[in-house]
């Protein structure tokens, strides 16, 4: 079953960069940044950082900080203070309860192993970015065992099987379409350590804060789905989507702090914008100063977007 279309109000632009503080920035992340910034700035719109620190053990203290720093050498300034997830914890509670409450959240007692145990048991095994896509055990009850994580309801109704699948738009890789059910299953809003799920905090933010289009790398479009069925439980318009494509190391590998990606050089501020946006695919830009570089690729940006 697919979901129907929704009217989407037309609301005044707005975008935003929301970089996870677990180190500095590094030269992909400045052209997810930059590219949110021009997609922006090229709609007359607003443009807001908000630091994704959901995640705290791996947020070393200060990062936060010096991503910000970072974006402020390259005059890529926020219309408003910036925002940290790791404050906003009542409104994850209060959008989890609400699911809840309407039979879409449950809580889940498996252990990994329990869940490997589960699927092992069902003779099939389904991985999916090496994480195993979650048997459903706990979908009607704990069984006795203690609550560990929160899930939500991957399929089509509350109290049914049927999978539901996800049709979306967007604005580079054209029309995507995503089983929930089957490629993804019930995935986690709050975890068994107490943390919140990326998934719910974006969305929760991303509704709280008016966010009309969403510009990120493309290693992020494969949660678009996930966002996109948070975003209907929870009465939440859906943002346009724009995946930028992605930055390659020299090892053909995409570049992430995890594979020792270096820090963004700002040595030459104005060169770290010019190599962003080579990547992006704007053209060679005249202009001897920052504010000059960025006023001609918001202009380059605005004609490539038509
Ligand atoms: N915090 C996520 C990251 O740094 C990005 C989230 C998003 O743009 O939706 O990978």
């Amino acid at each position: 079953m697919s979901e129907p279309e929704r009217p989407t109000a037309r609301r005044p632009y707005v975008g935003r960069f929301a970089p996870s503080p677990t180190g500095p920035l590094h030269e992909g992340s400045l052209v997810a940044a930059l590219a949110s910034w021009l997609d922006a700035r090229a709609h007359g719109g607003r443009w807001l950082i908000r630091i994704e620190d959901v995640d705290g053990p791996r947020c070393p203290p200060g990062a936060d900080a010096v991503v910000l720093s970072q974006l402020a050498q390259v005059r890529l300034l926020p219309d408003a203070p910036p925002v940290w997830q790791s404050r906003r914890g009542a409104a994850y509670q209060a959008a989890l309860d609400r699911l809840v409450a309407a039979g879409w959240a449950y809580p889940c007692g498996c252990s990994r192993k329990d869940i490997a145990e589960a699927i092992a048991a069902r003779g099939e095994q389904r991985e999916r970015h090496g994480e195993l896509v979650y048997p459903g055990t706990c979908r009607h009850g704990l069984h006795g065992k203690p609550a560990r994580a929160w899930r939500l309801r991957s399929t089509a109704t509350v109290d049914g099987d049927d999978p539901l699948r996800i049709d979306w738009l967007d604005r580079r890789l054209g029309a995507q379409s995503q089983d929930l059910t089957d490629e993804v299953g019930d995935f986690v809003l709050r975890r068994a350590d107490g943390l919140w799920a990326y998934q719910l905090a974006v969305v929760v933010d991303d509704g709280w804060q008016g966010v009309t289009d969403v510009v990120r790398g493309e290693d992020l479009a494969d949660n678009t789905p996930r966002q996109i069925r948070l975003q209907v439980l929870l009465d939440l318009p859906t943002p346009r989507y724009l995946h930028t494509p992605l930055v390659l190391g020299d090892n053909g590998e995409k570049l992430s702090k995890q594979n020792g990606a270096r820090a963004l050089d700002l040595g030459d501020p104005l060169a770290a914008l010019r190599r962003a946006g080579a990547r992006l695919g704007l053209p060679a830009l005249e202009a001897r100063t920052m504010p000059e570089w960025l006023e001609h690729a918001v202009s380059a940006w605005a004609v490539r977007q038509g």
